[in-house]
């Protein structure tokens, strides 16, 4: 019988080698669980989740976390080594505290050392662009489409505009944990200030709602991108074009610079941004003029785990 507050996806009664990776992810509204049979396999023995209930407080948060890992323990029949912990927002790389998390209670507080001292295991912190690159690297499109990638770039555009390395299987996250943070290049002065305390960042000017206000600054109408994205498809609407093609030149150009500094074997773009069909063509072309090459080789791929990118990716963050 399953408990009370829990929503189960799925649960495979085996007996798995002792492989499994355990994966956590932190959302807003649900903590969201998996436990997968090895990393090379990537099959789900348990999946399931509960509600964050953030209102409640961190103290709260973290007993739903530690509550959601009985639950799975006690459905497997197994006991986790490690935990991969996935959530959006930025690791503060010298405070280990967590910030910029739309989880609003879960910022400035030492996740990762509570979470360590409440289940007497080690846990694994990444926020969701990195676990998003490492699932998409594991078992996503850049696996299948390019299964000899040493390096793949994984790019999520929405909100905001976050990014990660994984280099042979594992995040690369770098002196300062910041490793992937393209988000926050500058980009171009156009974008205007940016709540990291800079202007003119990637995110100000490629990200869903910067698109937005660009869009808005042209006409006074404040619409949906995905309304401006049906406007451009039609070509009904100039001020539409305008916007798209713009978001295609700093689309290039902002990621000429991944492409110079790190050239990656494959580039995977996620978010609900990154589903525009411009970005793959006129995207693509504009990546062509900026990079320092005579044509693009890299594949720029649409992601294929689509939500389970976040808690497979925690998974495999304490993959061995
Ligand atoms: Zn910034």
């Amino acid at each position: 019988m399953l408990k009370r507050g829990f929503t189960t996806l799925a649960i495979i009664k085996k007996n798995p080698l002792n492989q499994a990776i355990w994966g956590i992810d932190l959302g807003g509204t649900k903590v969201e669980g998996v436990i997968l049979e090895s990393i090379t396999s990537g099959v789900p023995i348990v999946r399931t989740r509960v509600d964050t209930e953030a209102s409640q407080g961190y103290d709260h948060v973290v007993g739903q976390i530690a509550r959601l890992i009985s639950e799975m323990e006690r459905q497997s029949g197994l006991k986790p080594r490690a935990i991969g912990i996935g959530t959006p927002g930025v690791l503060d790389p010298t405070l280990h505290t967590l910030k910029n998390s739309n989880t609003t209670v879960l910022n400035g507080k030492p996740v990762q050392k509570d979470l360590e001292d409440r289940l007497q295991i080690p846990v694994v912190l990444a926020n969701d662009a990195n676990c998003f690159a490492l699932a998409e690297a594991h078992w996503g499109a850049p696996k299948q489409k390019v299964p000899a990638a040493r390096m793949v770039f994984g790019i999520i555009m929405g909100t905001g505009v976050g990014g990660g390395i994984v280099m042979d299987g594992k995040i690369w996250n770098g002196r300062h944990g910041i490793a992937g943070e393209w988000g926050h290049n500058f980009l171009d002065e156009s974008g205007g200030p940016c709540y990291c305390g800079k202007t003119g960042c990637v995110e100000t000017i490629i990200s869903g709602p910067s698109t937005e206000r660009y869009y808005a600054g042209l006409t006074g109408d404040h619409i949906k991108l995905k309304e401006i994205v049906t406007r451009y498809a039609e070509g009904s609407d100039p001020a539409a074009t305008k916007t798209i093609d713009r978001l295609c030149h700093f689309f290039g150009k902002g990621v000429s610079v991944i492409t110079n500094m790190l050239d990656p074997d494959v580039i995977v773009v996620g978010g609900g941004v990154g589903n525009i069909d411009a970005l793959y063509s006129k995207g693509l072309e504009a990546l062509g003029q900026f990079i320092f090459n005579n044509g693009v080789e890299v594949p720029l791929l649409k992601p294929s785990l689509g939500d389970s990118a976040g808690v497979f990716g925690a998974a495999a963050l304490v993959a061995e």
